[in-house]
């Protein structure tokens, strides 16, 4: 009998955490020992490493194609996306090898199939250092490392890869976009650390905010899901998890329980925009690793069984809303509008341009948050001499400051096959003359604002990356448009190239493209080399329907 296969946390007792190479190596034996999993390439990183993901089923069916043909739900995975925050690489790996080896794991991959992507950031993760996310509960930041120290926020080229889902800078994204379009899963597990306001929670959670009403069934069935499965977590071994959040005042816990910025940057939002169920695992950066370690297994462990558990009810709930989204993009409803602007506009003292994001607490949406007595959060205390529980304002919903009507179709009049393919939109090309009510924009204003936190610089050998609270320079800017629109019969010549918005993705396609979207294509400067003051916007809106068979999918 050979020795059980061990994360490199587990075979250190959570001294260090796994390089790279390791990851591979683990699931390489794992393949080798089970035939319920398998090993997926998904491309290189930016510098040279293979990316790997592992595909887990228990009915023979290891494609896409066959996965989604049969009864399985399926549930994907990701860790290391920012690649100091370790756990769900470490815990995701563990899940592979317990589930597979298991009775109940067995039994349960008959109804999930599950796509763990275990390290989505090689070239981070491998420049650990104990230097990196070092603790400092005066500036609410950094967490309890372990001594081996962790790797990176960023990638080696330094992109934050949890604002890049839009723009997709990072070679990494693009591949985890890809295996996401292939597999496109009911359930997306994002894993990360959360460091910020003192509390008593060992992991908080979350999920998509953008367009809250229109993505109300799968938003529902997500935030039921998370609250059934945080009492069942509690009850059953003793984790304390709640709503991701920090308090809007850190003295002061009555202001509310605030949320991050709904941009579909984060990926989160992003897969909430494709009407799919997206689960944010944020565990807790101030307790120790290796129970930091125990609770995101908990968490992972516990969906994949809710998933196989309810897999006919969340895949109907996912299907009903890919109807909803379609019927709305279909433009049978006059009153429809996408909200794709939250930001309110805010001038620096040197005038410069900066938006914030606010979340409401609609409706007396409250929470209660596990935290210390007020005087401890006032001295910056952790833990505080005594625990105290806070019923306070959840402000978690987010009103929309602009929100377009959805046009029939986007006129390409810029170079967009390649941009549109990678994030798995249909363009079409005019086989012949059309006559129809088009509408453009004419550029009025033109304005630069600075992205935080979009991109850092990567340490050197040996150092540590700069905490966000030493405030590093801006090093990615994004460009603030506004228009004036009027519609105009027009006839678009053959060859002119269209997007239709009522297709799977309609909804991000409308994100992407509007020109005053707060993260679209134009907000990335993709066209600033097309953007004059006074002309015409290289993105048009086809207002009259369009008539069958006119064109050629590219
Ligand atoms: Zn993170």
């Amino acid at each position: 009998m050979h020795s059980p296969l061990l994360t490199r946390a587990e075979a250190t007792q959570y001294a260090e955490t796994s390089r790279h190479a390791e990851v591979i190596a683990f699931a390489e034996a794992l393949c080798a020992e089970s035939p319920l999993v398998r090993l997926v390439e998904m491309g290189e990183s930016a510098e040279g490493q293979r990316m790997i993901a592992l595909v887990l089923s228990a009915t023979g069916a290891f494609t896409p194609e066959a996965v989604h043909a049969g009864k399985q739900i399926v549930v994907m995975i990701e860790a290391n996306i920012h690649a100091g925050e370790v756990e769900g690489k470490e815990a995701s790996l563990a899940l592979c090898r317990d589930l597979v080896t298991s009775t109940k794991g067995r039994r349960l991959l008959q109804d999930v199939a599950i796509v763990v992507v275990p390290d989505v950031n090689p070239d981070g993760n491998d420049r650990i250092s104990p230097l990196n996310r070092a603790l400092s509960i005066a500036t609410l930041e950094g967490q309890e490392n372990p001594p081996g120290g962790v790797g990176t926020r960023y990638t080696g080229e330094g992109w934050n890869m949890n604002r890049d889902a839009i723009k997709q800078e990072a070679v990494e994204t693009r591949n985890l976009a890809r295996l996401y379009q292939a597999w496109s899963p009911q359930m997306f597990i994002d894993c990360h650390t959360t460091d910020g306001s003192l509390t008593g929670h060992d992991l908080t959670f979350d999920t998509s905010h953008n367009n809250q009403a229109l993505l109300a069934p799968v938003l529902g069935a997500t935030r039921k899901m998370l609250e059934k499965l945080a009492n069942k977590i509690a009850d059953e071994q003793g984790f304390v998890s709640g709503w991701y959040g920090n308090f809007v005042v850190e003295d002061d816990p009555d202001q509310g329980w605030m949320t991050y910025p709904a941009l579909p940057r984060f990926g989160s939002h992003y897969r909430g925009l494709l009407g799919r169920m997206d689960v944010l695992l944020e565990t807790y950066s101030y307790i120790p690793f290796q129970r930091r370690c125990a609770v995101i297994y908990a968490w992972l462990h516990g969906l994949v069984r809710y998933a196989g558990r309810h897999r006919k009810a969340l895949k109907a709930a996912v299907a009903h809303q890919a109807a909803v989204i379609q019927s709305a993009l279909s433009g049978g409803d006059p009153r429809m509008r996408v909200g794709i602007q939250y930001g309110e506009p805010r001038r620096d003292a040197d005038g410069a341009l900066r938006f914030e994001y606010p979340a409401y607490a609609l409706d007396g949406d409250t929470v209660e948050v596990p935290s210390f007595d007020r005087q401890s959060l006032q001295a910056r205390r952790y833990p505080g001499d005594e625990t105290q529980t806070y019923t306070v304002p959840h402000r978690r919903s987010f009103v929309p400051v602009l929100s377009v009507r959805p046009p029939v179709a986007y006129i390409l009049d810029v170079n967009l096959a390649a941009r549109l393919a990678a994030h798995g939109l249909q363009m079409e090309t005019l086989d012949a003359p059309l006559e129809g009510l088009v509408e453009t924009d004419t550029v009025l204003s033109i304005e630069k604002t600075h992205s935080p936190d979009v991109a850092g610089l990567v340490p050197g050998p040996g150092g540590g990356e700069l905490p966000l609270s030493a405030k590093p320079p801006p090093r990615r800017f994004e460009t603030v448009l506004t228009v004036s629109s009027a519609s105009a019969p027009t006839t678009l010549p053959a060859g002119t190239h269209l997007a239709r918005v009522d297709q799977p993705g309609g909804l991000l396609l409308v994100y992407l493209l509007e020109p005053c979207a707060d993260d679209g294509f134009a907000r990335w400067e993709l066209f600033d080399a097309h953007l004059f003051v006074g002309s015409p916007f290289p993105i048009r809106r086809l207002r009259s329907p369009l008539p069958a068979g006119r064109f050629r999918a590219e």
